[in-house]
């Protein structure tokens, strides 16, 4: 393993780290206010858009998509990608200004891996120059839906249509008016096939009839805006056979394609943020004096920013092992290293935010600071993308049997 940068790698950080420092760091408290007042609700903020051009205008989009997709990405491998978004991880919302957010990049990669060369125009292009967004819709209220197998939502062939009926929630960026398309995860039942080819994943335009937007979730007290989660119901929602992806029954087959990145974008965005609290820890210790001495003197403050820095460390380069091994050997074969970094990235940034927080007293708790939206933000990716006891699960089940094979 050779973690080293590249020129290729070097130059571009060195031209995104100048990049947030001229224009994403002086407007990141004027965003934040914006997106937190009910007077703005759901509408996205007004600067973003030419945040975006500037970004695009110098090279620093689409960084994310391993495949080279000429013109649009710069086609970098998966360990060249990692540092570049950890930097953008260090300001909640960032990536968007770089087309790298969930869930977009995700369902990006969906379409440039198994659409079809019509899905990719009507749908993909779009996405990858930054026009429009998509949501990805899997979860459902009724199932646990940790274990995908549960989802009941109904995908029904009916002459040319596919018919949609079930309702979803915590569907991310759905409130937002610039989402356009959905890419829904639902069961087409077929008692010749498998389990894990019970269910498939079919395009849906965010506009089609049927489609009914119930109220957007908060996430410990805030909503997200403007895209937000939001529960769905589809009632008798019809799109044209031509909207599913790879063929019926083979939804788990791409949902294994998207979450391994994913889940390793959402760590190297996690790390970025974590390494944002130990430096803002840090500084504060250095300035504050309580009973005679800097914080940054005191045996427990210590403490905690030498565990934090160790901690940040070991997630760095578990993420760093990650995304080489995905480069060299695909997400099938680095499931073990995919579901560890999505149990340790997460655990890890939650409490050296919790951290931070308690050595910046009680303004460690307010927006004042990136802080608590950090410790949040952590929290809820212990959740989002399934749960840690989920992956835990599937690791341990994989070690088991690698041992048993003698693999390990
Ligand atoms: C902020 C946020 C954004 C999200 N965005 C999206 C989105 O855009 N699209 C989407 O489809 N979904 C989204 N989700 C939903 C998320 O993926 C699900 O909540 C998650 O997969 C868990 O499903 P569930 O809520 O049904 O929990 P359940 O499946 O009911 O699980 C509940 C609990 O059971 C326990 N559990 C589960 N499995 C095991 C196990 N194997 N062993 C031991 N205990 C276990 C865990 O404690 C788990 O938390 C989002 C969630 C959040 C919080």
């Amino acid at each position: 393993m050779d973690f080293e940068y590249s020129p290729k790698v070097r130059d571009l950080r060195e031209r995104l780290i100048s990049f947030m420092d001229q224009h994403i760091y002086p407007i990141e408290a004027e965003r934040e206010a914006f997106l937190h007042d009910p007077a703005n609700a759901w509408t996205p903020w007004p600067g973003g858009e030419a945040i975006k051009e500037k970004a695009k205008a110098e090279g620093l989009w689409n960084l994310f998509l391993p495949e080279d997709y000429a013109p649009y990405s710069p086609g970098l491998k998966n360990l060249e990608y990692a540092p570049l978004a950890e930097e953008m991880g260090r300001v909640l919302g960032a990536s968007e200004f770089f087309n790298c957010n969930a869930p977009d990049t995700g369902n990006m990669e969906i379409l440039a891996k198994y659409g079809t060369e019509e899905q990719r125009e009507r749908w993909l292009h779009p996405l990858l120059d930054g026009d429009i967004k998509s949501a990805y819709v899997m979860t459902e209220p009724a199932v646990a839906s940790s274990d995908a197998t549960n989802i009941a939502t109904k995908i029904e062939a009916d002459g040319d249509d596919y018919v949609i009926n079930g309702r979803k929630w915590w569907i991310s960026s759905a409130m937002d008016p610039r989402c356009k398309v959905y890419i829904l995860l639902g069961h087409t039942p077929d008692p010749d096939r498998p389990r894990h080819q019970q269910h498939s994943q079919i395009i849906i335009p965010a506009d089609t009839p049927g489609i009914n937007v119930i109220r957007p979730l908060d996430v410990i007290g805030t909503y997200h805006m403007p895209g937000g989660h939001c529960e769905i119901e589809f009632t008798n929602v019809r799109v044209p056979k031509e909207n599913m992806l790879l063929g019926e029954g083979r939804g788990f087959e791409i949902a294994q394609g998207r979450l391994g990145p994913g889940r390793m974008h959402h760590a190297m965005r996690v790390i970025g943020m974590a390494q944002r609290a130990l430096e803002l820890m840090c500084k504060r210790a250095d300035e504050r004096v309580a009973f005679g001495r800097k914080l940054s003197d005191q045996g427990m403050v210590r403490a905690d920013i030498a565990r934090s820095f160790c901690e940040i460390e070991q997630a760095r380069l578990l993420t760093l092992k990650t995304a080489d091994a995905i480069d060299r050997r695909g997400g099938k074969a680095s499931k073990d290293l995919i579901a560890a970094i999505k149990i340790v990235a997460p655990n890890m940034a939650q409490i050296v935010a919790d951290r931070a927080m308690q050595v910046h007293g009680a303004i460690g708790f307010s927006r004042d600071f990136p802080l608590a939206t950090i410790f949040t933000t952590a929290r809820y990716l212990r959740m989002a993308d399934g749960p840690d006891e989920a992956h835990m699960s599937q690791l341990a089940k994989l070690v088991v049997a690698q041992v048993a094979e003698g693999r390990r």
